[in-house]
């Protein structure tokens, strides 16, 4: 048994994160749970039997969220394609009442008004944040949860609301518990609890 404090991991083998997978590679453990969803960078080359094995596969048990998804202005090609896919997205984790994992490379405020104008009410996490205390004050005045990795902008986290602190692993080779110091080093266990607030699975079986 594990208790969930990695909100966003790679690592297949991971025992206390959430696994991102994309439809085409998902694959279920036992005793592991996952988000799925198609990469802003994938834009491109998805296909329609791509979104509808995405939609089949967000509705499995072992899926907790849906992603990662989101907008990058430096990579994955036109933004108004990677925003039809996004919306996909956004609306699935709607209606099935899972939360969304955002990939955000400079597309701050365009986030901020999808997610007021498709009145979206699913927690958002954004993964790997890594702006100012300025830019995270916008995102979490709008609802949206800030996850932090190896790498950050050191004072960020002190900066935002505590309850919307997240930890992530996502590519590193650092354990989740050595980042939870980093991020959040007079209270460690922080970040793991808000993860298990919006994932109210206490423990992975
Ligand atoms: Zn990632």
């Amino acid at each position: 048994m594990n208790i969930l404090s990695d909100s966003h991991t790679h690592c297949a083998e991971s025992l206390n994160g959430i696994i991102a997978l994309e439809p085409r590679e998902a694959r279920f453990m036992p005793g592991k749970v996952y988000s799925i969803g198609i990469h802003p960078w994938k834009s491109l080359e998805a296909t329609e039997e791509d979104l509808m094995a995405l939609d089949e596969l967000a509705v499995h048990p072992q899926v907790l969220a849906i992603g990662e998804t989101g907008l990058d202005r430096l990579r994955g090609g036109d933004l108004n394609l990677q925003t039809a896919l996004f919306k996909h997205h956004i609306l699935l984790s709607e209606s099935i009442n899972k939360p969304l994992i955002i990939h955000n490379v400079r597309c701050v405020p365009e986030l901020i008004s999808l997610r007021k104008k498709l009145k979206a009410t699913q927690p958002w996490i954004f993964h790997g944040y890594r702006g100012n205390a300025e830019t995270a004050k916008q995102l979490c005045n709008a609802g949206i949860m800030l996850s932090f990795g190896e790498r950050f902008t050191p004072g960020v986290p002190q900066s935002v609301p505590a309850d919307m602190i997240l930890i992530e692993t996502d590519m590193s080779r650092i354990a989740i518990e050595e980042i939870a110091k980093r991020i959040s080093p007079d209270d460690p266990d922080l970040p793991g609890r808000n993860l298990r607030r919006v994932f109210p699975v206490m423990k992975i079986k």
